[in-house]
């Protein structure tokens, strides 16, 4: 008899991970957008992470992050303001 292991809530890959921990970072349900818009939102540059943090699909060019379209999802984000 084999014993099985329950399956966990861990991403099992790089990407996953990225947007796992950025999304724990950063992601509020109180707030206004989905949570993609406002990790596309984050300011911190420092971070290590901030190149590879997940944005919206249609802020994404060539695989590169687009400024302008997260510029747009800025905007709209400020304009909802708090939940
Ligand atoms: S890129 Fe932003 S949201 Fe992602 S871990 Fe860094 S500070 Fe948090």
């Amino acid at each position: 008899m084999t014993t099985r292991t329950a399956p966990t809530a861990r991403p099992t890959t790089r990407a996953a991970a990225i947007n796992t921990h950025c999304r724990d970072c950063i992601a509020d349900p109180g707030s206004p957008g989905h949570w993609r818009e406002q990790v596309a939102d984050c300011t911190a540059g420092g971070c290590a992470l901030f190149a590879f943090r997940p944005v919206p699909r249609h802020c994404i060019i060539d695989g590169l992050h687009d400024d302008a379209a997260i510029a747009i999802v800025r905007e709209r984000l400020a304009r909802r303001g708090p939940a």
